[in-house]
């Protein structure tokens, strides 16, 4: 593209590279280990100080994260393709995710030096790639999963970012976070990103998503409203199976309890729209004749702002141990997802239109846009914006082979391109 700067030709067709290597092997939530062991290594080269494991997210507010047997499997196969044991060990039961700190070695004013973080995720999806001929190179090689969404592109650029930073780094001042985030799919990572600390301290945060409202090349558009809150449940249901036909008063049926609590929660957004709910998945029982013993119900609540989400998700969870008690059955509920609603700051908004102006594409930038979904990258905003500082979220325009979640998604890969120049852009100029 004709206004980048530092993304030379060069750096393009690393970004492309990585992007095509992330998308051949994508990895889903909290098993992102060859994904965050391929951008520690490029950091480290670049002379970025890295941190990996433990050092990234709060151990206790992961949230949905599978157990040590469940991952044991794409532990070994991030073994069988080369993953070094010293990083492998320091990653093994879902400690994914990767975070980037360099400092900039312009000095130009006694001003404290400001801290930007710039956060990008990396996990990939539940779904089986179609074949298409445009993807023939780099088509994903695991069954089954994967980058459906565009977070293959989103780690691409942040190693684009890391290299233009890296080889202009006497020309910025501050201090640069790249925050690679683990399980974005499902609001399970940025929670745990936030309790080890890594926003504290933040003057700005820039993020952002490729596609979704944006399909033209050079469209940039700030997130200012349109965030939902949300929370992601898990619903266990136990109750004690017995013959259905001699003796089931001898049971406590577990799936008829879970099936009232489902017909009840719908009822607590009827009519509304401010909020709404669902349960997604409902799992329960063993065969025709026995009384159901157990149920397993995979729920969200979403809401306009993060205080009716809130209450939404408080009076589903009353409803569910109503429900468990009418039936003499215990009911379990597990947390395992959050987002928030934080909109971007206006005033970090104008300052970003600067570098699409630089760019020579200021026509194409939109200072206020809805996104209409759920995004963890909220809760970061969050707290950045409640310390003070300022943050904000942008989409991306590219057009879309098929829509996000599909099999046979795919975006123009100029976008990186884009994104990669604006982000340094904050910083060169
Ligand atoms: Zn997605
Ligand atoms: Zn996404």
């Amino acid at each position: 593209m004709e206004g980048c700067k530092y993304v030379t030709a060069e750096i393009y067709e690393k970004v492309r590279a990585y992007r095509e290597e992330f998308h051949r092997y994508p990895e889903r939530a909290w098993t992102e280990y060859r994904t965050s062991w391929r951008i520690a290594k490029r950091l480290r080269q670049l002379g970025f100080e890295v941190f990996v494991g433990e050092d990234v997210c709060g151990v206790n507010a992961r949230m949905g994260v599978p157990s040590p047997e469940w991952l044991r499997p794409y532990e070994e196969r991030a073994r069988d393709e080369g993953m070094p044991p010293d990083i492998l060990e320091k990653m093994r039961g879902g400690h994914t995710g990767v975070v980037g700190v360099l400092r900039g070695c312009l000095e130009e004013s006694k001003k404290r030096a400001p801290v930007v973080a710039f956060r990008f995720d990396i996990d990939a999806l539940p779904i089986t790639e179609e074949q298409t001929a445009y993807n023939a190179q780099y088509r994903s090689i695991y069954d089954g999963v994967m980058h459906a969404c565009g977070h293959d592109g989103h780690a691409a650029v942040g190693l684009g970012v890391a290299e233009v930073l890296s080889r202009y780094r006497m020309e910025w001042r501050g201090e640069v976070r790249l925050i690679f985030q683990p399980a974005e799919e499902g609001c399970h990572g940025a929670a745990a990103i936030v309790e080890k600390g890594w926003l504290d301290g933040v003057d700005t945060l820039l993020s952002g998503h490729i596609g979704i409202g944006c399909r033209h090349l050079g469209e940039i558009s700030a997130c200012t409203k349109g965030f939902l809150a949300t929370t992601k449940l898990d619903f266990y249901f136990r109750g004690k199976s017995a013959h259905a036909g001699k003796a089931p008063e001898k049971g406590r049926n577990a799936l008829l309890s879970a099936a009232r609590f489902t017909v009840d929660a719908y009822g607590l957004v009827d009519g509304r729209d401010d909020v709404k709910l669902n349960v997604g998945k409902f799992v329960s029982g063993s065969g025709r004749n026995i009384i159901a013993a157990d149920a397993h119900l995979e729920a969200e609540t979403r809401g306009i702002t993060q205080l009716k989400n809130h209450e939404l998700r408080e009076k589903m969870i009353e409803v569910a141990r109503r429900a468990g008690q009418l039936y003499g059955v215990s009911v379990d509920v597990e947390i395992i997802g959050e987002a928030g609603t934080a909109g971007s700051s206006p005033g970090l908004v104008k300052r970003c239109s600067a570098c699409a102006a630089n760019m020579g594409i200021a026509g194409m930038f939109q200072e206020e846009a809805d996104f209409g979904a759920s995004e963890d990258v909220t809760i970061m905003m969050e707290r950045v914006q409640s310390q003070g500082g300022e943050a904000a979220f942008f989409m991306f325009g590219t057009p879309l082979k098929a829509e996000h979640h599909h099999g046979a998604f795919d975006f123009d890969e100029e976008v990186l391109e884009i994104m990669t120049e604006f982000y340094v852009r904050f910083l060169l100029g």
